[in-house]
């Protein structure tokens, strides 16, 4: 799986040094001028909601530029990458794309994003000091460190992971909701969770549990706020085998092996924890800003958010993640390219429109700031997403590395753990040196991308 993967990206770096050897890189796939006017292939992607919202933005942006025309190229999430990395393997390369923070050096060195900086600073409706800095600096590279230089895209979002809870449960079984300024302890959690796990109807199976969190999305804020991480703060050692971390990973599998507060793997697989928070029967769950308008549409209880329970940090960690709209080095418009980049992240009314339909926290921080004390939507502290970018959130490690191989590598393997069938004190021992010998390619592969 991941050799496949691996080898997929060098084939498109291969293809890419070849194109650009022989200058007859092709361009966009549907870039040519037709009927007068300009066109664009905009892809990316994104949940029922968050797609029908940005089709909506893009017919707004083709009515305010009657000179353009852009054709949408969607996809699930899930599928999202590898459609992109085929694209770009084939040089066909959309004008305008979604991409992950992790692939910026690696797109800049290979061609494939293109420096819009002077579109940016000359563009009237950008304002880049109103936008949140974490998010602009995902996208900045000077071709040696990221978060400085040069812009190669604008965020689509931050995207902060808050901790959602049930209200209505809390309600229900009597207990004082979640303090919105003091993180619960581990134990504390544990303690609620047990709590709210219950048999509601007596007929011996449990109706509803404490939380179900996914290890892929939701293991960092354990791991950080227990003061571990998945890399040295070189990014060049990999330290899954640091005790704290090896503490949070088995907390995280202790949830559902020895405190029971989340389903059985059985169960999981009857009715993922998804369906399970929708149906109101999980007290706490991981909630992003995208999630807002379908849980505002579908859920028939109250929630809110909260800060993650604190490890032996004593502080909330999160993890803020990152979509990026770049644009290709080999579009023919790359100025309306970069406008409609621009319009979808910076641009007051495509803004409006989107923070409209409740897939994402505005990216202008004094819009942020309105939107937040608004207490008409849904969910009320929507603050704890503002302090998640402002205070306790942190982006994935993967951002800073030149590819995710290694980290893919642990996720891929972790299921044991969560089972009960190797304690995260094995498992971390056995994958780290595996993950290193990842890492170790990675570093090399960026070394020689420079030369
Ligand atoms: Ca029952």
């Amino acid at each position: 799986m991941k050799n496949k993967k691996f080898n997929i990206l060098f084939l498109a770096l291969f293809l890419m040094i070849g194109a650009v050897l022989s200058g007859c890189s092709n361009g966009g796939s549907a870039s040519e001028d037709s009927g007068g006017k300009k066109e664009l292939t905009f892809m990316f992607r994104g949940q029922p909601q968050e797609q029908a919202a940005y089709k909506a933005v893009v017919k707004k942006f083709e009515e305010a530029n009657p000179d353009v025309k852009v054709n949408i190229v969607v996809t699930a999430g899930d599928q999202y990458d590898t459609k992109l990395q085929a694209a770009i393997a084939g040089r066909k390369i959309p004008d305008v794309f979604f991409y992950n923070p992790g692939q910026l050096k690696a797109y800049v060195n290979s061609n494939v994003l293109r420096d819009i900086t002077e579109y940016v600073e000359g563009s009237e409706g950008v304002n880049l000091d109103d936008i949140w800095e974490t998010g602009v600096a995902k996208y900045q590279y000077d071709g040696k460190e990221t978060g400085t230089g040069a812009i190669y895209g604008l965020p689509k979002d931050l995207g902060p992971f808050a901790l959602g809870y049930n209200k209505t449960m809390f309600e229900k079984a009597g207990i004082a909701l979640p303090d919105k300024d003091k993180p619960m302890t581990w134990d504390e959690f544990i303690n609620v969770s047990k709590q709210l796990t219950q048999d509601t109807n007596g007929d011996g199976k449990m109706d509803q549990y404490g939380t179900g969190f996914n290890v892929n999305w939701a293991l960092q804020p354990f791991v950080w706020s227990n003061g571990a991480d998945f890399v040295d703060e070189t990014y060049t050692k990999v330290t899954v085998d640091d005790p704290k971390f090896v503490e949070a990973l088995q907390y995280f599998a202790d949830m559902q092996n020895k405190y029971k507060v989340t389903p059985s793997i059985g169960e999981a697989q009857s009715l993922d924890t998804y369906q399970r928070w929708l149906r109101g029967q999980l007290a706490f769950f991981p909630v992003g800003p995208w999630d807002m308008g379908t849980f505002e549409k579908e859920l028939k209880f109250e929630y809110d958010l909260m800060p993650w329970p604190a490890g032996s940090t004593g502080e909330s960690a999160a993890w803020i993640g990152s979509l990026g709209i770049g644009v290709s080095k080999t579009s023919k418009n790359p100025e309306a390219a970069a406008e409609l980049a621009m319009y979808l992240s910076a641009d007051q009314e495509g803004q409006q429109a989107l923070i409209d339909q409740r897939v994402q926290i505005p990216n202008s921080v004094k819009v942020a700031e309105e939107w937040a004390a608004d207490t008409s939507i849904v969910p009320e502290n929507k603050q704890e997403f503002l302090d998640i970018i402002n205070d306790y959130g942190r982006s994935h490690s993967t951002d800073f590395t030149y590819n995710g191989e290694w980290l893919d590598y642990f996720f891929a393997n972790v299921q044991p753990v969560l089972d009960g069938k190797k304690t995260a004190a094995e498992y971390t021992k056995e994958v780290q040196p595996k993950m290193q010998e990842l890492l170790d390619k990675a570093v090399k592969q960026e070394e020689q991308s420079k030369k």
